[in-house]
This record gives C-alpha cells, structure tokens and sequence, in this order.
C-alpha cells in the first residue's frame, strides 16, 4: 500500500491510500481535478473518501466529490455543518460503528477539536496492519493495540506558539484556539509513547503549522525518542505503508 499525500495542513488536507485495485482517500480538501491527477484518472479504484470534519481544510471540496460519484462518509455533526450542493449526499459514520469498505475496515473514533462531531480513524487492511489517522484533535482520548503505521497531527510546538504570541506573529486568540483545537508536538511524543510502538513501521506527522512548528526538530526528535522512521507530510510525499517493512 502506498501513501500518497495531496495537502496537510491550513491549505487543504488530502491522503490517497493506494494498492493495485483499490484507493481510500482521506479528507476533502483538495481540488477532486488534483486527485484524478494524482491516480491517473482511473477514478473507479477509488472505494471511498472519509472525512475528519467540517473545517474546510478538510471538507471544502466535498462536493466535487459527490458529484463525481465517490462515495463519501462524515459524522452527522460533518454533514450537518457542511453546505451540500447537489442530489448526492454523504454517508453517515459514527464513532465506535466499523465500517467495512473495499479491503478496509474502518472504526471512526473521538477526535476533540473544535467542530461539531470531528473523528479520527482506526483503519486496518491486510498490506498495512492496523494504523490510526489523527488530525485536528488536542488529545486522542484512547490506545490502539497492534499498530503498524501512525499518522498524527504534531500542530505546534509549545515554545514557539509562546514566542510568536509575544512578538505578535499571531494573536492571543490565535494561539488559545490553536490550544483547544490543535496537537502539540509534546502531546504528540506522550500519545505515541502510550502506545505500544513495538510493530510500528512508519510515523507520519501531519497537519503541522506553517508559523508554529519546526519540521526538521519534530521529526529528527520523534525519531529519536521512538526509534521509528518518521515522515513529515509533505505536499507530493509517497510512502510505503505496510505492515512488514520490506
Ligand atoms: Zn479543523
């Protein structure tokens, strides 16, 4: 399974989960045209594409994808936040309901951000194991057993929030919503070291922000305190997502 990542963070989220027959995407929040691009316009692998959350990072582009026949799931609290244009509608997911989709098996669980019902994901499939995708969520309230591969959000660092709250890069307000609704790169290292990483093949980090975070010292310091490969979702990155390292 390969990972191909379209967007993470403020300019549009999008992940393409990918095998020879069958493609996921995760999140609405690229242009659909780009994703057409990026799987050579063989559109009909496509299964389904998951959303996190009504933010339009994530869901702005919902709509091309309803009208292009993709089958979408939300939460309720998603869709009834979201304007909906067109006879298509998007499928209900709820936190805790697995859903079985092509090769994936999908339980949505709790995210805690600042939307009306956001999720996170607990996907397994036969190439890539058990992995979460955790985006837009201070907090993941659970541990997940027998992980393979982690994409989590590491937002901001605590430090340089403060420092650009002091020399007004961002605004008090700014940075007390980014608090309630974002995950710090500490929250991020104490989440990943709750779980048991012993099976993980590939961190992924997402959705970091483009004035509070440091790519480079997030990823060399999760690397180093897990002793795991770790990715930074770049724009156009692919990534071998399975369960076994070769
Ligand atoms: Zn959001």
């Amino acid at each position: 399974m390969i990972l191909k990542v379209l967007g993470s963070g403020s300019a549009g989220n999008c992940y393409i989960f990918e095998n020879d027959s069958e493609a996921m995407i995760l999140e609405a929040g690229v242009k659909f045209s780009e994703v057409k691009k990026v799987l050579d316009f063989n559109i009909r692998k496509i299964v389904c594409c998951l959303i996190t959350h009504e933010h339009k990072d994530h869901a702005g582009h919902i709509n091309e994808f309803l009208n292009d026949g993709i089958t979408v799931y939300a939460s309720k609290g998603t869709i009834n936040n979201t304007l909906i244009k067109g006879f298509r509608l998007p499928l209900i997911l709820k936190a805790g309901t697995l859903l079985r989709i092509g090769g994936f098996k999908i339980i949505p669980f709790e995210a805690k951000h600042d939307a009306a019902e956001p999720v996170g994901f607990f996907i397994n499939h036969e190439e890539t194991g058990n992995f979460i995708f955790a985006t837009d969520t201070y907090y993941i309230p659970c541990v997940f057993s027998n992980l393979s591969n982690i994409l989590i959000e590491a937002n901001y660092r605590q430090d340089i929030l403060e420092e650009n709250t002091r020399n007004g890069s961002i605004s008090l307000a700014q940075r007390n919503r980014t608090l309630q609704s974002h995950m710090s790169y500490e929250t991020c290292l104490k989440t990943l070291l709750a779980n048991d990483l012993s099976k993980v093949n590939n961190i992924v980090l997402i959705h970091l922000s483009n004035d509070n975070s440091n790519a480079l010292d997030f990823q060399e310091g999760i690397r180093k305190e897990t002793g795991k490969t770790t990715h930074i979702a770049d724009k156009g990155i692919v990534i071998e997502l399975n369960k076994t390292p070769f």
